[in-house]
Parts: C-alpha cells; sequence; structure tokens
C-alpha cells in the first residue's frame, strides 16, 4: 500500500517553502502527502495565510493541504516581540518570537491529533523544528516523528552541541571575540552565534533546550548535500554532538530549493534581459532584512563607486509587523544616484522572485543576508556569495559559508552599526574584477554541479532520501 506522511512546517514563510519542497520529495518517491498548516495569529506572522495556502495548493496538485482549525487554548503569555504596537503592558515580558511561536504551537496539538486520528492510515509525521510538542503527539499515537531542519548541517552540529552544553553557551555569551572550537563546526567567534540583544540568554537558552528535543525523534531531514558540509556531517553522524546519547540518523537530502520561473514578465526580470551575461550583483535581503536610512545611503554610495551593474531589493525598516512602507527611493536615496545610475543599476521596491533573478544568464553575484533558503539559492544557482548576516542564525551561517564551503566573502562590519560604503565597493570590485573574485566565481560553478548531482538518482541526497524510506519501513514493520 502506499505510504503516508504528513507534514507540519510551523509558522512562517523561510519554514512552510522548503517543506513544500520536500512534500513534492515524497511525492516523487510514491508516497502520498498532506502538509497540516496552523494560520499564524496576526502578532506572529505577517504572511497572507489565504493567498498563500491558495497558492501553493494550486500549483501541487499533487499534495493534500489541511488547514488545522484554531485552538481554543491559547499561550499564557504572548508579546508581539518583533513589532513596536505591542498589546503588552510590560515590554519586559515579551517573549523571543521563537518562543511565542513554540508556545503557540503547543497549543495546536489537540487539533493536530485528532486531524491525525482522522486519517485512515499515516506511516509518518514530519515537523519543523520548531514544533517540538508534536513530538508528544506522535509519541501518544505511536508515530514515527522525524525533524526537517530548516538551516544547514553545521548549525544544526553547534546547536545540538551547545543544546547539550548551555553552560558552554553561557560562558560564549560574554565571550565575544572569543574563539569557538565545536565538532563539526571551524573555529569561530562566539559573537557570531544568534543572539538579537543582551536579553537574549534566557531566550537563548530556552530555544537551545527546545532543539535538544530532536536527540527524542526518529531522524532529522537536513536540507543540504553531504559533498557541501563534510565536516559538519559527519561529526553529527559520529555523535560528537551529543555525546552519551544516540545521536538519530541524520539524511541530507537537499538542496531542495523552489522552481522559480512563475513571473516571467516581471519587470525587474525585463531588466536583466538587456543586461550581459553574468554582469550585475543582486542585493537582496530575505523576507525580514530592513535596512536604516543611513545604512541604505552607504549602499548606495558603495554601489555606485563600485562602477559595476547591480539589481538592488530596497525595503525600509518595517513600522508594524504586518505592513512594510513602500520606500520612496528619492527621499531615500543621495540626490541623483538613481539618474546617475540608470542604465547599469536598477532599483526594485517589491518583493521579487528571488531565484529566477538568480538563475538569469546576467546574475553575477548575490549580496544575501545568508538565510538558508537564499543561500542555496545562490549555490544552486551558482553564484559567489557576499555576506552580510543580519538576524537569526544567519552569522553562523556566514561562518560555514566563508570558511567551510568557500563561497563566499563576509562584508565588514555586518555586526556594527553600519557597512560602510567603502566596504560595500571594494568587496563588489573585488568578486567582479579580480583574480580572488574569479577563483570563487570558479568554486561557486563547481558547487551548482555538485548541488545537481546530489539530487539525481544515484546522488548522494537522492540514496540518503532512500535510505530514509527504508529506514522508515523498517520502524514501521516493528511496531
Ligand atoms: N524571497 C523572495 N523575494 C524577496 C525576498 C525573499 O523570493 O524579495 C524569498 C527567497 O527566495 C527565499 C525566502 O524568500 O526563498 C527567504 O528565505 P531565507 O531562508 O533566505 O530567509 P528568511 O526570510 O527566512 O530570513
Amino acid at each position: 500500500m502506499k505510504k503516508t506522511v504528513v507534514l507540519y512546517p510551523g509558522l512562517g514563510a523561510g519554514h512552510l517553502i522548503p517543506m513544500i519542497e520536500l512534500a513534492k520529495v515524497f511525492v516523487q518517491h510514491g508516497v502520498a502527502v498532506t502538509v497540516a498548516l496552523v494560520k499564524p495569529p496576526s502578532e506572529l506572522g505577517a504572511l497572507d495565510f489565504p493567498a498563500v495556502v491558495a497558492c501553493a495548493a494550486a500549483s501541487n496538485p499533487s499534495i493534500s493541504f489541511h488547514v488545522l482549525p484554531a485552538s481554543s487554548s491559547l499561550p499564557a503569555t504572548s508579546g508581539s516581540g518583533t513589532g513596536s504596537g505591542s498589546s503588552s503592558d510590560d515590554a519586559s515580558s515579551k517573549k523571543h518570537y521563537v518562543l511565542q511561536m513554540v508556545d503557540y504551537l503547543k497549543t495546536m496539538n489537540a487539533p493536530l491529533r485528532d486531524f491525525l486520528r482522522s486519517l485512515p492510515a499515516v506511516d509518518a509525521l514530519v515537523i519543523d523544528m520548531f514544533c517540538p510538542d508534536a513530538l508528544d503527539v506522535a509519541a501518544e499515537l505511536r508515530l514515527p516523528v522525524y525533524y526537517s531542519y530548516a538551516s544547514c548541517a553545521g548549525d544544526l552540529a553547534v546547536f545540538l552541541s551547545l543544546a547539550f552544553d548551555q553552560d558552554t553557551y553561557t560562558a560564549s555569551i560574554d565571550a565575544g571575540d572569543a574563539t569557538l572550537s565545536l565538532p563539526g563546526a571551524p573555529l569561530f567567534k562566539a559573537s557570531d552565534l544568534p543572539r538579537e540583544d543582551d536579553k537574549d540568554l534566557e531566550a537563548g537558552k530556552a530555544i537551545l533546550q527546545t532543539l535538544q528535543r530532536m536527540a527524542a525523534s526518529d531522524g532529522i531531514l537536513v536540507n543540504t548535500f553531504v559533498e557541501l558540509e563534510m565536516r559538519a556531517v559527519r561529526a553529527l553522524r559520529d555523535g560528537l554532538c551529543v555525546p552519551g546519547r544516540d545521536t538519530p540518523p541524520v539524511y541530507c537530502i537537499g538542496p531542495l530549493v523552489s522552481g522559480g520561473g512563475g513571473e516571467k514578465e516581471q519587470e525587474c526580470l525585463r531588466w536583466l534581459d538587456s543586461q550581459p551575461d553574468h554582469s550585475v550583483v543582486f542585493l537582496c535581503f530575505g523576507s525580514r532584512g530592513t535596512f536604516s536610512e543611513r545604512q541604505l545611503k552607504e549602499v548606495a554610495v558603495g554601489l555606485e563607486r563600485s562602477e559595476q551593474r547591480f539589481l538592488w531589493v530596497v525595503r525600509t525598516r518595517r513600522i508594524v509587523d504586518e505592513v512594510l512602507p513602500e520606500p520612496d527611493l528619492g527621499a531615500l536615496l543621495p540626490d541623483g544616484f538613481l539618474e546617475r545610475t540608470a542604465g547599469r543599476g536598477h532599483v526594485f521596491k517589491c518583493w521579487a522572485p528571488q531565484v529566477d533573478v538568480l538563475r538569469h544568464r546576467a546574475a553575477g553575484a548575490f549580496m544575501t543576508h545568508c538565510g538558508w533558503n537564499s543561500t542555496l539559492e545562490g549555490i544552486t544557482a551558482g553564484l559567489p556569495l557576499l555576506c552580510w548576516p543580519m538576524y537569526a542564525e544567519q552569522k553562523m551561517n556566514k561562518v560555514f559559508i566563508v570558511q567551510e564551503m568557500k563561497l563566499g566573502v563576509e562584508m565588514r562590519g555586518y555586526d556594527g552599526e553600519v557597512v560602510a560604503a567603502d566596504q560595500v565597493e571594494t568587496k563588489i570590485r573585488w568578486v567582479m574584477e579580480s583574480e580572488g573574485g574569479r577563483a570563487l566565481r570558479e568554486r561557486a560553478a563547481a558547487a551548482k554541479d555538485a548541488a545537481a548531482k546530489a539530487i539525481q538518482e544515484g546522488g548522494s541526497s537522492h540514496a540518503d532520501f532512500v535510505r530514509f524510506l527504508q529506514d522508515l519501513d523498517n520502524i514501521s514493520s516493528r511496531s
């Protein structure tokens, strides 16, 4: 009989997009898939949820989507976390948004359990890293449960190590530029661990606590490929990150990247059509990456001085979570910038068709915030990365991209007040004009080929997925 799995992506586009790509892989392997969706409460989601669901369902007819009914039990504490307009009177009681997500998803255990029970048969539940409480539902229903990890294997190695060694994490918070040595990772600065403000220590510890639960799952599916992250994968598989207990199997099944190709008529793609091959630097900083006015001006000056072609997605700082005001480019950018760079530069104010842009023949380099989806999209397009990490785990991703994968360079000043115009100019010139930049572009082209091979039949990620399905068969036949 055909196997059935339920995927449970939790909240947020950055987690839903790779989960839908994972669903496609299940379908390719003859497994029936249902994605169980949770509508984010307004303080946790800037998504136009009905539109996202309708679009996902329309473009993936072989996948079932089911929106879980809202739970009647709500989390005990929930401030608005990331925006101004808080509904909480006591700002200090605001929880980190990741912990708010975890709390909210815990309230969805009952609807999830009812839904799983309503299905004629389920062979496995695959959950997002921020749905740890769904493990309890799987245990109750005696279902095999797997994590889908939405970032790189290197991060997984580091965060699992710290989850089981919180003293090192606590010490590292005060350690600033001290160097850390952890299994699966190169030496890195303690300040590259995720940390959004000074109050983050407790939040960081609580998040690590939730990640500890990964060790209790039947396995972890990671959106990467072995050839990209050999050291981290080896450390995970050798049990170095969770000493003293069994690490569940780690399956590297990526890169899973959304296909693009949907929006050929977009203005920025038409503009790229008029540019020479491999000539344009694309600057885009994820779904949440916004800059201050001062930073925008520095980038503009750097771009202008670099004399290179560019396509720049500009967003201003968000004022409330849901609404990104349309930037007034004339007021934000230096006087005359748009006129002086017309022809060789294009500034785009909306959501860009990023995958299509990166794969366009005119794209030459990618200045990125190092979100893992963006990183994989850049790697699979064969582009060198200019790494400007901004939030969440992106500084760790930068460590792995620059030091391990050797597919990018760091933008100096990312961890200070401002990245200076001079740095923007220097790094763009370096990547586009220098001998070192040429070598980096060659490595990026080789990584693109390796990524394509990994997911083909006979490739390492294809083989890991087959191994995962066999392991699942073995677990199912035992129970
Ligand atoms: N993205 C896009 N257009 C934009 C900005 C982002 O298509 O203008 C997409 C991008 O291709 C990626 C996702 O949004 O698939 C961002 O995910 P990532 O993990 O890189 O970063 P996050 O936004 O979660 O920080």
